[in-house]
């Protein structure tokens, strides 16, 4: 079955819309269409102008969380409506750092991922172990979890217009990136997990991996059999970078 690569550019807390601005001077001109499917995930600050710019490339607009409610008093949040308003394509939901530091549960990723799909956003679910739960032995049992839980509110007709990032925690900005034996053995965990809700969408669903990703490790990652691409933090900040990891993704 092939899967068209997808590789997501997560900026998290980084840059101005002038910087956004210089980077896609730098990166747009580099993409073409019938590649990888590139999304850039800026803050909320910059998304208008990002969406802008990327609207009519082959490069997508994605926000790095959203609510589940279209609208009311949920002071400092924003929804599936507003982000569609600005001609956003995705959404990043349960990226780690906020469910570990802002307390994103799963109960509301199941809103949030449903809110989503029903909007017509593409959800990029992330999931991942922490190193504790690594040793523990289990890594298996929350990704069970973290995937049942997380996609509980989606028909079984709608699985593939989710993104899955498997994610481990001790991977994200600490330059430790899982081998590709750790990779592949999750990621097609989690996709067994999606065979048990229905086989012909399992196959079609893209779980990318994310955790230290860099031009140097990104082809033998992205190369590996379940794995559909990548979640990228540190080094999608610099778009000669990005554009490697981008180029490494093997064709279709
Ligand atoms: C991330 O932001 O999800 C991420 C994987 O970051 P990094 O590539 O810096 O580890």
């Amino acid at each position: 079955m092939s899967r068209r690569p997808y590789i997501a550019a997560n900026w998290k807390m980084n840059k101005t819309a002038a910087e956004a601005d210089e980077f896609l001077d730098a990166f747009l001109p580099t993409q073409s269409a019938g590649g990888p499917e590139g999304v850039i995930c800026p803050t909320y600050l910059a998304l208008a102008r990002v969406a802008e710019r990327c609207a009519g490339t082959p490069v997508g607009s994605a926000a790095q969380n959203m609510h589940f409610e279209d609208s009311g008093a949920f002071t400092g949040e924003v929804s599936a409506p507003m982000l569609l308003d600005l001609g956003v394509d995705a959404v990043i939901l349960g990226h780690s750092e906020r469910r570990q530091l802002f307390g994103e549960t799963d109960e509301a990723l199941a809103r949030k991922v449903r809110r989503a799909i029903e909007a017509g956003l593409q959800p990029i679910l992330c999931v991942g172990e922490t190193e504790a739960e690594r040793r523990s032995n289990d890594t298996d049992a929350v990704l069970s979890h973290q995937v049942l839980t997380d996609l509980a509110e989606v028909h079984d007709a709608d699985l593939a217009k989710v993104v899955i990032a498997y994610e481990p925690i001790w991977a994200i900005g600490t330059g430790l990136t899982a081998t590709p034996e750790q990779a592949q053995e999750s990621i097609q965990f989690i996709r067994n997990l999606l065979r048990g809700r229905d086989t012909a969408v399992a196959d079609r669903v893209r779980i990318l991996y994310g955790g230290s990703v860099k031009p140097a490790n990104a082809a033998e990652l992205l190369a590996l059999p379940d794995v559909d691409g990548a979640l990228v933090g540190g080094a999608a900040l610099d778009p000669d970078d990005f554009g490697a990891i981008v180029a490494a993704a093997p064709a279709e």
